[in-house]
């Protein structure tokens, strides 16, 4: 089984990982910006180094993600739901549901038994309830996303919020400030309002019991205990969440 390389270009993070023997030995994120493919290389090229390994070594590159199309000389090319299937599954061969939250979408994605992926769902267009949404909130908080899940937990009274709309939140936000609200329940309120849209995306479809979170907003336990709240149920979060879809992909390029 050679070293394989998967590379998923999304719409707020570039990310890559070194995967040997179905483990994951390397993975790197950085912000996506102009200049994808060049930025693309240089992480393949720094994981070579950071491994002491050639580029002979490498059985092949697999991308996918939002920029997927914009790298070229990969070996494979894969498309975000089925690496995302396929990262989960590698992992928790049971899952059914997968719920991923990322820079400027939601997912939701079914898999049936046999895994193959059976269902798909996905927010309109707008940022609404997205990982662009917590960082918008977070410029107003003056708090980065990854301090949202720790200081959530000393939220005694969460605010209400309403929306999960971007633009509209902001104002929200502003307002519960001048109110003297404090910013842990701001910020768990913002969970709250994030899992209720999580919530009515779902609609009446069923959660299979092994529900899975993923995306770079996994890492926010906050929000994972407000989607468990909210649709009653308990999910699982992978070690490593935002990194689920290039191992999918890494691992999309089979063995030789
Ligand atoms: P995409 O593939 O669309 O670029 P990702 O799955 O990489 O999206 O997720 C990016 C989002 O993950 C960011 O918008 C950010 O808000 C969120 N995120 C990343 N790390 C954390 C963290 N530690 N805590 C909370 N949110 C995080």
């Amino acid at each position: 089984m050679g070293l394989k390389v998967g590379l998923d270009l999304g719409s707020t993070a570039i990310k890559v990982v070194f995967v040997e023997h179905n483990e994951m030995i390397w993975k790197k994120s950085v912000p996506t910006a102009p200049g994808q493919e060049k930025i693309a290389a240089d992480l393949v090229t720094e994981g070579l180094e950071a491994l002491d390994r050639h580029r002979d070594d490498l059985q092949g590159i697999a991308v996918t993600g939002y920029g997927k199309g914009l790298v070229n000389g990969a070996q494979k090319t894969v498309d975000e739901v089925t690496a995302n299937a396929l990262g989960i599954l590698l992992s928790a061969n049971k899952a059914r549901t997968v719920i991923n939250i990322g820079g400027q979408d939601i997912k939701i994605i079914r898999l049936s038994e046999t895994g193959k992926v059976s269902d798909f769902k996905m927010n309109d267009k707008c940022a609404a309830g997205t990982g662009r949404f917590f960082e918008v909130a977070g410029r107003i908080l003056d708090t980065p996303v990854s301090e949202f899940g720790p200081l959530s937990r000393d939220a005694d009274a969460p605010a209400k919020i309403n929306s999960t709309c971007a633009v509209f939140a902001e104002s929200e936000i502003v307002s519960l400030m001048a109110q003297g609200i404090t910013k842990e329940n701001i910020i768990q309120g913002l969970h709250e309002s994030v899992a209720r849209r999580i919530a009515n995306l779902i609609g009446n479809r069923e959660v299979a019991e092994e529900a899975y979170l993923d995306g770079g907003a996994a890492n926010n336990y906050g929000l994972v205990t407000a989607v468990e709240y909210e649709l009653c149920q308990d999910i699982h979060v992978l070690g490593h969440p935002q990194f689920t879809v290039a191992y999918g992909a890494a691992h999309s390029l089979g063995d030789s």
